[in-house]
């Protein structure tokens, strides 16, 4: 049985003291869930003070992103000692938008799991096809192009906290939802994937989240689906009384 992962991720929105607010609110009316986990990933500048505000609850708090060097000159960049030093557990590797925006490769994305794995954070790797790509029929090629290559080099030991995030491009915050069957099939060719490189065991194991406007009202059915486990939210997440509707789905 895996344990559902319920994922925020906030992009560019919030300040320090937005986020401050926000857990402020949204703490108590999650306090005595055990169901499902929860994490919140707000921008770099937000991270202090989310995880003091999160400190002895039941959320943990997640990065956006992260370099695959320990330290250098690459300015911009942040590191996994700089995010295990404020008290970081999760990092989300690979979003579309850090792909289609900022140049971020299949091959970036192996980097920054590879030193996410080794330095003991639960990677949130996201893969998932454009709408191109889904209507000429690619979606399985590009979604086993995107594991192979971000599996590569990648141990099962080493891989253990592992986590997918399955977006399709086509409904990242456009208010298009992938139906329940199409989660179902790409969410099989990733855990497939996953059998290939790190055996049948690890992949039974594998959490594998949808992404693409996850709502209140859309989340309990998309939950329900046996191969979905857990939701990384984007839009619906800034506000902890929707978010909270999320979790309890
Ligand atoms: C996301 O940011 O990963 C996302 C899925 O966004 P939204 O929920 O707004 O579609």
């Amino acid at each position: 049985m895996r344990k559902k992962l319920i994922a925020a991720n906030w992009k560019m929105y919030k300040t320090p003291e937005q986020t401050t607010a926000f857990f402020t609110e949204f703490l108590p009316m999650v306090a005595d869930h055990t169901r499902d986990e929860i994490v919140v990933c707000p921008p770099f500048v937000d991270l202090h003070a989310a995880v003091e505000a999160a400190s002895g609850s039941n959320v943990a708090v997640g990065a956006q992103n992260v370099h695959w060097e320990k330290e250098g000159a690459f300015t911009g960049e942040i590191s996994v000692g700089m995010l295990s030093a404020v008290g970081v557990t999760h990092v989300i590797i690979g979003h579309s938008e850090r792909r289609q925006y900022f140049n971020e490769t299949d091959d970036t994305v192996n980097h920054k799991l590879k030193t996410a794995l080794e330095n003991g954070f639960t990677p949130i790797v996201c893969v998932g096809e454009v709408l191109e790509e889904r209507e000429a029929g690619l979606t399985e090629d590009v979604l086993r192009r995107q594991c192979m290559r971000a599996f590569h080099g990648i141990s099962a030991r080493k891989a253990a906290k592992l986590t997918i995030a399955y977006e399709p491009v086509w409904a990242i915050g456009t208010g298009k939802t992938a139906t329940p069957d199409c989660c179902n099939d790409a969410h099989l060719v990733i855990r497939h994937e996953a059998e290939k490189v790190f055996g049948k065991e690890f992949s039974e194991g594998l959490r594998i989240l949808y992404g693409g406007s996850v709502k209140p009202d859309n989340a309990s059915t998309l939950m329900s689906e046996e191969e979905i486990d857990g939701v990384l939210v984007g839009g619906a997440s800034l506000d902890p009384v929707s978010f909270t509707k999320i979790v309890k789905y």
